[in-house]
């Protein structure tokens, strides 16, 4: 077995190997629903705490936001890049305006995406996500949503306006 044709067989084995997972792991939480929450009930009870300490670190927040993303049926391939492109924008991608993050208010940041595709758009501000959601056709590659910097888009703007 060559390089290229190990690469293949390591793939297909996590695929077949995932599916097989995964139908298991559904299985065993059907069959035991009530134990399981139970459990849950009394694990989180327990460890109040620590679940908490857990929510606000990294990690934490980004298992959080994976399972957002993920709830909402979004396009999860490149989860791991757009997750840092998101964590990396400081400023709004459309009116530049600085992000924040925790309350809910007009600059909270929020990940744009297509209703049509489920892929990702643009790092928002809330007002702009708002208006943006009428906007369903405005689409864009994900290579170039993941390269865009503020600059760019500032001037990919700027010039629109010149030409207009
Ligand atoms: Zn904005």
């Amino acid at each position: 077995m060559n390089k290229e044709e190990k690469k293949e067989y390591n793939r297909n084995y996590y695929i077949k190997y995932r599916k097989k997972n995964e139908e298991t792991t559904k299985k065993y939480y059907q069959d035991n629903k009530e134990e399981r929450r139970n459990y849950q009930k009394e694990y989180s009870e327990k460890n109040k705490e620590k679940i908490k300490k857990y929510n606000q670190s990294l990690s934490g927040k980004k298992a959080h936001t994976k399972g957002q993303w993920k709830f909402i049926g979004l396009d999860m391939d490149n989860f791991e890049e757009v997750y840092q492109r998101y964590l990396d924008t400081t400023h709004c991608d459309k009116c530049n305006v600085l992000l924040t993050t925790g309350e809910h208010c007009k600059t909270t940041k929020c990940m744009d995406h297509c209703h049509y595709t489920n892929k990702f758009r643009r790092v928002l501000c809330l007002s702009c996500n708002f208006k943006e959601k009428r906007q369903p056709k405005y689409n864009e590659d994900i290579e170039v949503f993941l390269a865009r910097t503020h600059r760019e888009q500032n001037l990919a703007e700027h010039n629109i306006k010149e030409n207009f």
